[in-house]
């Protein structure tokens, strides 16, 4: 989830190998062991959540998103508001 939205969906272990929404790899490029850095940008502020599911407003230069993303499913998997690639 990011600012009160779903991004991201699927198993653990295919989402932690190969993540999908920009925000789920941004995470897991923070882990110790994954290089441990930080999501660049702040989280939108929860009062006044901005249209899309917010990230964009923290990395434009990866990502884009419509008004109101829907997740996207692909086999187990969804996401929302990135290109869904094939699994
Ligand atoms: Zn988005």
């Amino acid at each position: 989830m990011y600012a009160s939205r779903l991004v991201e969906i699927g198993p653990a272990e295919q989402v932690f190998a190969d993540p999908w929404h920009p925000y789920t790899a941004g995470l897991l490029g923070a882990l110790p062991d994954r290089g441990f850095t930080p999501v660049p940008g702040h989280p939108p502020e929860l009062t006044a959540l901005p249209s899309g599911c917010g990230f964009e407003q923290r990395r434009p230069s990866l990502h884009t998103c419509e008004a109101d993303p829907a997740l996207v499913w692909s086999g187990e998997r969804a996401v929302a508001c990135a290109p869904v690639r094939a699994s």
